[in-house]
């Protein structure tokens, strides 16, 4: 078998593993890379392979650096399946199509320089339909259980605890020696993180591919992070500032406003403490109804919310923006208030427009809350700048920039180290990817201190490594009584989510309007098509 690192090498962003078996041929991850222009154009690099002749691919999560270059494969040719998780799979529609319209307006922009210059105008990257195309191929899968790929392939995806749906993706390849376990981490989340579960630990690997984004950071707890947030927004309202809060819309939002629904909805503050809370991205808005949509994959804290009537999505002082007219109003007067928008490293959206309305204002605050990738605006203001360009203006910089890193996304060097001691039959090579090198090699060196014996590898972009099946590998095709095992938690599964049918009673019950009657009325002519799907496939 033989690995070529695509991208995702001693950086963040671009995640693309090409693997080669002796029978097939197929990708994890194609992401796009993000960050400055630098790294932008390596999105519209030749590919070094042929896209027709990939069988499958297999994507971690929904985040764009993993799977932002799919509509692009599939319009250079790419016909086979994506597989990954059902959320996934889900949180992607959003993305992927946000993506494609991001690359239109970008290049209509573009053009419409170009054509006044004389220049020849350029296509995008991408488009919507080609967006919608890519999404055709997703096939959804649950948590651990066992699908084939190709006849020589067995994948599992365990939950990786990093956004809604991601995954760690474990597999079993058949060569004519024999069959070797490869293990990819995707993007690993820290434990006790609000609503997902926590990372799961695995059991065996030959080789692995691990990220390596924090290998040389030690996170503050997320409780501490939490406490420390809203404590610069009680400063920042005393102050009569705003508190701009970049952050993605799939995830962070989420996990934010879950933290400040119980921090608002049990602490018997003062209503003047309540000040207005708006998620001001159209994207984050769909990504929580698609959250909403896939309550069974919460760890069970959340889920124990949910059954106590909670909605753990909305209190009183929180407002999702409508449209952008009502995006304009948030600069017009002047009263506390916190914004979350995004994008999450203020590269693009509308958090650019609440940056430049604030920045100056020595009043206000803009507490990031994520990764800041090198070259984007995020980490400039993180580096400490006294001026920035925003929409062609100077705008300086007086307003309050904090760093609240606990809320990460991604396991630590602490818990890194733990996942690999979890390991019963560690991994004979160990390939770090996804990390700067600043906080990769520290890692990488740490790693071979502690295992005797344990290969720690920084592959290089379009690095090809060859990997053999272990002498001593011990893996063979599983046994019975697992597959049966695996079957019965299968079907506890399908009645797990029919009953999550029983969850939109409340709703019908509701008094509704003409136009929710008929919204309603949709839903459930939906609901009984695809439950008559289900009876012709069990020949009922
Ligand atoms: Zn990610």
């Amino acid at each position: 078998m033989k690995i070529t690192f695509m991208g995702g090498t001693g950086m963040v962003t671009g995640s693309s593993y090409l693997v080669e078996t002796e029978h097939c041929t197929f990708l994890l991850d194609y992401g796009l890379y993000q960050g400055g222009k630098e790294e932008e154009a390596l999105n519209l690099e030749e590919t070094t392979f042929n896209p027709a002749e990939i069988d499958f691919v297999i994507l971690s999560h929904a985040h764009i650096d993993h799977s932002g270059r799919l509509p692009l494969l599939v319009k250079q040719g790419y016909t086979g399946p994506i597989y990954t998780t059902k959320p996934t799979a889900d949180l992607s529609e959003i993305m992927l199509l946000d993506s494609a319209k991001i690359q239109e307006q970008d290049v209509e922009w573009e053009n419409k320089r170009r054509k006044r210059s004389g220049k020849p105008t350029i296509e995008p990257l991408y488009t919507t339909p080609d967006a919608e195309r890519a999404l055709r191929h997703f096939v959804p899968q649950f948590y651990n259980t066992q699908v084939y790929p190709h006849e020589t392939v067995r994948l599992r995806f365990q939950d990786a605890g990093h956004i809604l749906g991601s995954a760690i993706v474990e597999l079993w390849i058949t060569e004519s020696e024999g069959t070797m376990k490869l293990v990819f981490s995707g993007d690993l989340g820290m434990p006790d993180k609000p609503i997902i579960r926590d990372p799961s630990y695995i059991e065996s690997a030959d080789y692995l591919l691990m990220e390596s984004t924090y290998g040389n950071t030690v996170h503050e707890s997320q409780t501490e992070a939490f406490t420390r947030l809203m404590q610069i927004i009680t400063e920042t309202a005393h102050k009569n500032g705003t508190v701009v809060i970049p952050a993605f819309s799939v995830g962070r939002t989420q996990e934010l406003i879950y933290e400040m629904n119980e921090w608002y909805e049990n602490a018997h503050l003062p209503e003047e403490q309540r000040i207005p809370v708006y998620v001001d991205s159209p994207m984050a808005t769909r990504a929580t109804e698609a959250f909403c949509q896939n309550s069974i994959f919460y760890d069970d804290e959340a889920q124990a919310l949910i059954r106590s009537g909670d909605n753990p999505f909305a209190f009183q002082n929180l407002h999702f923006t409508k449209d952008v007219e009502e995006s304009k109003m948030l600069h017009k007067n002047n009263f506390p208030r916190v914004i979350i928008s995004a994008s999450g490293m203020a590269t693009a959206g509308r958090v650019r427009h609440h940056l430049k309305h604030n920045l100056w204002r020595e009043n206000s605050a803009v507490v990031f809350v994520g990764y800041q990738a090198e070259g984007t605006l995020g980490r400039i203001l993180l580096d400490g700048t006294d001026e920035v360009k925003l929409f062609g203006e100077e705008i300086a910089v007086k307003a309050h920039i904090e760093n609240v890193d606990g809320f990460s996304g991604h396991a630590d060097q602490p818990m890194l180290l733990d996942w690999v001691d979890h390991f019963q039959r560690k991994p004979k090579k160990v390939f770090l990817v996804h990390g700067e090198a600043d906080e990769m090699m520290p890692l990488a060196d740490k790693l071979r201190e502690r295992y005797d014996g344990m290969e720690v590898l920084t592959p290089r972009r379009f690095e090809t490594v060859e990997l053999r099946v272990p002498k001593d590998s011990v893996i063979r095709q599983p046994d019975p009584e697992t597959l049966k095992k695996e079957l019965e938690m299968q079907y506890e599964q399908v009645l797990a989510d029919m009953g999550g049918i029983r969850s939109i009673r409340e709703e019908v019950a509701k008094e509704l309007t003409p136009v929710e009657y008929e919204a309603m009325r949709q839903k459930l002519m939906q609901i009984q098509a695809d439950i008559m799907d289900v009876k012709m496939l069990i020949g009922d």
